[in-house]
């Protein structure tokens, strides 16, 4: 699923894209994709695309917002109206390469004065809507970002570790606690900073707390450099519809029983919270 550095990349490339384009037409294939009145929306020039959390907020001139969840396998492709559509087709890629477009994913067309914005969704968990602010998509009960040196700081990711006994990995991901980190960052960044998954929140000392959050924060940059992680399944796509890279700097994520990057050990997964959790007991205490 995308966590931030995902949609950041997004929201970088399409802000760049999408800034003064006018919205003509808005096509909704599958309506389970898309919730509001599209008439409210047509006619309407980009001011910008800004994010929360894994939100991408398309703000249109009216002063309402699209605002969009890409889920499990959603994807935004843009495409220039001038542009080949094949420019970034490979057809081993499976069920995400995005040759021809619409495909068979395709549920939501946005269509602009200079270029055509494609939501594909294989699942179908992910959305778009029409609001008038973020906290009609919860926004409000967001922590800080994660990137976001100044309100994650190291006094908020102390106290919030304080509260409870329950397996910092779980404490990370929460959304309500810290917004942006989902299950690839937070196994990365845990082994970053040489801490097990599975310790209790309240039992990390002041040294390991600031080792936690600069390991989370230069994760997450450095994925947004690498435009992402387009993980297994390949669904995750930049709007080019070319993959991220992050997934070849990944340390542990996904790599039980091979060797650690940082010992002779085995890289071991457990359950955690119902989800896949990768680290090495040597490197990590
Ligand atoms: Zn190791």
């Amino acid at each position: 699923m995308p966590e931030l550095p995902e949609v950041e990349t997004i929201k970088r490339q399409l802000d760049v894209v999408l800034k003064g384009l006018r919205i003509e037409r808005v096509k909704v294939i599958n309506p389970k994709c898309f919730q509001g009145d599209q008439k409210q929306i047509e006619g309407q020039k980009v001011k910008k695309v800004s994010r929360r959390a894994k939100i991408t907020f398309i703000e249109l001139e009216n002063g309402l917002y699209l605002a969009i969840h890409l889920k499990l396998t959603g994807q935004l492709i843009f495409r220039k109206k001038e542009e080949k559509e094949q420019k970034f087709c490979d057809q081993k890629e499976g069920p995400f390469a995005v040759c021809e477009l619409p495909n068979k994913f395709t549920r939501v067309i946005i269509r602009f004065d200079k270029g055509n914005l494609f939501y594909n969704d294989l699942r179908m968990f992910g959305w778009i809507k029409i609001v008038k602010s973020l906290e009609e998509v919860g926004g409000e009960k967001l922590g800080p970002e994660a990137i976001d040196e100044k309100e994650f700081s190291f006094d908020y990711l102390k106290k919030v570790l304080a509260k409870t006994s329950r397996p910092v990995k779980i404490i990370i991901m929460d959304q309500q606690k810290i917004a942006g980190i989902g299950n690839i960052y937070a196994n990365e960044a845990l082994f970053k900073a040489g801490i097990l998954p599975s310790r209790s929140s309240s039992s990390l000392k002041g040294l390991e707390i600031k080792k936690l959050r600069e390991s989370i924060i230069s994760v997450l940059k450095e994925a947004i450099e690498k435009k992402g992680t387009s993980d297994k399944d390949e669904a995750f796509r930049q709007i080019t519809g070319e993959k991220g890279s992050f997934q070849n700097c990944l340390m542990v994520y996904g790599k039980a029983g091979e060797d650690c990057p940082g010992c002779k050990g085995k890289i071991k997964r457990i359950s955690l919270g119902g989800r896949g959790t990768f680290f090495c007991e040597e490197c990590q205490n």
